[in-house]
This record gives structure tokens, C-alpha cells and sequence, in this order.
């Protein structure tokens, strides 16, 4: 099948050469007629040499680029892409033949495994999968049989989700379901030895939040003794670990009910002689922080992305700003705090500045102790540093 075009300006070709995977509408020439949204192109310059293979997309991200070789975007390609993300997970130790030490894992990270638009979590033998662009939808069947094949039998079963990811406008059916097998999906998982229900069916995202594993397994470690308030805590994750680090008393707060229902569930299934030592409270975090007594000595806050979009910045790091500013007029002296923000939008030194500017209102002493990111298994492209999204610091108050 030979590829429609698009030309780019003159001019226009530098990132590309510098391998960043996206084509902004505003460096194109020219397009081939009857090029629609999810069509695989081939991105040429002014002079129609081979630049780039990509899935086209309507809005200022014109063209993903799935590859800067000439190649056939076929089975292979993707059984080929698939493996070498599978074979890191394994060299990451997250892939493991011991399932009862962790069985969840992110298995492609988008650009990060070069699969612009593309996400799948593993969570025992079922990989849950999302497309961000048409072209991966399109795709879905085809990734989804290389998916079997790639993990050499480690996946049984590929269930599609992407009725919320796939752009707003497209025009596709967004029916979620498995693609292949259903019989083997599990309803808990392991991280660490800690046992999740995963509800990928009505959870969040697929379910649940893989980026803050290691983040969690060092809250572990300052829990021992601790009163513990866990903002945002959706499926519980940082309370499950606090409690077994040996906190004197965690307690858990989010706007949604499902997820106050979750994280009861997920401590009652680590720990179910737990009793008084965990509460779980379906409240907004600033009222609850606000009115909250000064009686807790290590405070996370993970909020949903404030900043979904660059145009929302300034009001986001105000969000950021408030938020950490009433956690240090709560927490007790020689607390230690967790703070993150995971808007993609937003660099880490901005989110430094908003929380130094919250840390300056309480001048309260502040030290920080650790500076947080995304885990190996959410790898960042160097030649697409928008990839890095999650940022935290470990903050010690005096
Ligand atoms: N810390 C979690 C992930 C947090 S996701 C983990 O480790 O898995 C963000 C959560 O914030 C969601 O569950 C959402 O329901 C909740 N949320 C959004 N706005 C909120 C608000 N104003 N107050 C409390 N919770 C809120």
C-alpha cells in the first residue's frame, strides 16, 4: 500500500531530526488530498526526502511519528516494538516469573517505549490497553494478537479501553471490551507483595495508579509511628503501604465515594484486623485539610492533574501553591510531607516554585529530603522530554 504524503516547510525539519515524535500542524507544506484522522503518512521535506512514518491527527499535533526509518507499519512492526518494551520490564525485574512479589506493571509507555498514543498496564495476566489517537485505535487488534506474541505467553488477555482517551471529537466506536480471551482477568493484583483490587472495568485510567510505586515503597520506610493523612487517595495505595511500614494511625481522603469504597476495601484485604488504626473519610481535600486538627506528623498530597492544558499554568500552580500551603500550617514539627503534581504541562521547577512560595506563607523551616518521579516502567524518550509528567518532593517541616 503506498502512503499518502505530507510535506513539511522549509525550515521546519529540525526536531525531527533531533528524533522528537511529534509534527505541529503549523510546520506542514502540504498534505496529499483525502488524508483523514488515523491514517498512517509519510512525512517528507520541501525537497521529498523520507523523513518519518506516523498516525495523522486533527489539532496542533499533526503527525505521531512511529518511525524515522522507512519501514511497513505491520504485525511485526508492532510484535518487534512490543518485545523490546517487554524484554526492559524484564530487565526492570517488574515482569517477573514471581508473581507473588508484584504482578503490575506498565508495559508501554507511549513516546517512551516509541509507541506515541499507545498504554498498556499489566495486572496479572491481563494487559489493559488504551489508544490516545485514532491511528492506534485503528490499530487495536492487530497490537493487541502482537501483544500475546510479544510477552511470550505472559498475557492472556487484552482488555481495550479507551472510550475517555481517545480524542473528543473523533467520530469511532469507543465500545471497552476484550479483545482477546476474558476468562483468566483477575480481580486483585500484587504490588510489592500488597494485595489491589483492580477494577479497570469503572476505575480510573486502567484502573489503577502504577506511577507511584516506588513513591509509595519509600513512604513505607517514614511511616514506623506516624499519623498519617493520605489526600487524594483513591485506591488507597499510599495508605496500604503506610500501614504496613508500621503507621500509628492512617487516614484517607477523597471527593469520590467509589474510592473511599476502594481503599476500605484494599486495606481490609492487606489488613483485616486493622480496626481504628485506618479511616477513610469522601470529603473534598481543601475543606478537609482546612478544617482539619494539627495532629498528623506525615501528610501525602497527590491531586489530579490541576493543569490539563498549558492555558490552565497559572491557575494550576496557584492550586499547587494553596493546597501545600495548608498542609504546612497543619503538619506537626518534624513532619514530613509527600507532594506531588502530575500535570504534564507543568516542569519541575515550577511546581518547586509553587511549593517554596507555600513553604515562604507558613515560614515554617523546610527541608527537602527527596526529589520524586515517574518510575523506570514510565520511561522518559530524551528526545521527548514532554514525557516526564509526575514530580514530587519529600519534605521535612520543622
Ligand atoms: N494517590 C492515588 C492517586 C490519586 S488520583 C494513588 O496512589 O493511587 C487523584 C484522586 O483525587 C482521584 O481519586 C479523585 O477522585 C480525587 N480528587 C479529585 N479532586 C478532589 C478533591 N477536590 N478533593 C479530594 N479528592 C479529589
Amino acid at each position: 500500500m503506498t502512503l499518502k504524503t505530507i510535506r513539511l516547510r522549509k525550515g521546519k525539519t529540525e526536531s525531527l531530526k533531533r528524533f522528537h515524535p511529534w509534527i505541529f500542524s503549523g510546520a506542514i507544506e502540504s498534505a496529499d488530498p483525502g488524508i483523514e484522522e488515523g491514517d498512517l503518512v509519510r512525512v517528507v521535506d520541501a525537497a521529498g526526502n523520507f523523513l518519518a512514518i506516523g498516525h495523522c491527527q486533527i489539532g496542533s499535533i499533526a503527525v505521531r511519528v512511529l518511525s524515522f526509518a522507512p519501514c511497513d507499519i505491520d504485525r511485526d512492526f508492532w510484535t518487534t516494538r512490543l518485545a523490546e518494551a517487554y524484554a526492559l520490564r524484564r530487565a526492570l525485574h517488574l515482569a517477573i516469573a514471581n508473581e507473588e512479589e508484584n504482578n503490575i506493571f506498565r508495559l508501554v509507555h507511549g513516546e517512551g517505549d516509541r509507541l506515541p498514543g499507545l498504554v498498556v498496564d499489566v495486572y496479572g495476566r491481563t494487559a489493559v490497553m488504551q489508544a490516545h489517537t485514532v491511528g492506534m485505535h485503528v490499530c487495536r487488534r492487530e497490537i493487541a494478537a502482537a501483544l500475546i506474541e510479544a510477552c511470550e505467553g505472559r498475557i492472556g488477555s487484552v482488555y481495550y479501553k479507551s472510550d475517555t482517551t481517545l480524542p473528543f471529537k473523533a467520530e469511532v466506536d469507543r465500545a471497552s471490551g476484550f479483545l482477546i480471551g476474558g476468562d483468566d482477568a483477575c480481580d486483585t493484583a500484587v504490588e510489592n507483595r500488597l494485595r489491589f483490587h483492580i477494577d479497570w472495568l469503572r476505575g480510573q485510567k486502567t484502573g489503577f495508579f502504577i506511577d507511584q510505586r516506588d513513591n509509595r515503597s519509600l513512604l513505607e520506610h517514614y511511616a514506623r509511628g506516624r499519623r498519617v493523612l493520605n489526600m487524594f487517595c483513591y485506591t488507597g495505595g499510599f495508605s496500604v503501604y503506610a500501614l504496613r511500614g508500621g503507621a500509628e494511625l492512617v487516614h484517607s481522603v477523597d471527593s469520590s465515594a467509589k474510592a473511599i469504597d476502594l481503599t476500605n476495601a484494599n486495606v481490609a484485604l492487606n489488613f483485616p484486623a486493622v480496626g481504628t488504626r485506618h479511616e477513610a473519610f469522601a470529603e473534598d481535600a481543601f475543606k478537609f485539610l482546612e478544617h482539619a486538627p494539627e495532629a498528623y506528623d506525615l501528610i501525602i498530597l497527590d491531586p489530579p492533574a490541576f493543569a490539563k492544558h498549558r492555558g490552565a499554568i497559572a491557575q494550576a500552580l496557584k492550586g499547587y501553591t494553596r493546597l501545600n500551603a495548608i498542609a504546612f500550617k497543619k503538619i506537626l514539627p518534624g513532619g514530613i510531607i509527600f507532594t506531588f503534581s502530575c500535570s504534564q504541562a507543568i516542569s519541575k521547577e515550577q511546581f518547586r516554585l509553587a511549593v517554596f512560595t507555600a513553604a515562604a506563607q507558613s515560614g515554617r523551616h523546610v527541608r527537602i529530603l527527596h526529589q520524586l518521579h515517574q518510575p523506570a516502567d514510565h520511561p522518559v524518550n530524551i528526545y521527548h522530554p514532554e514525557g516526564e509528567y509526575l514530580k514530587g518532593l519529600v519534605l521535612q517541616v520543622e
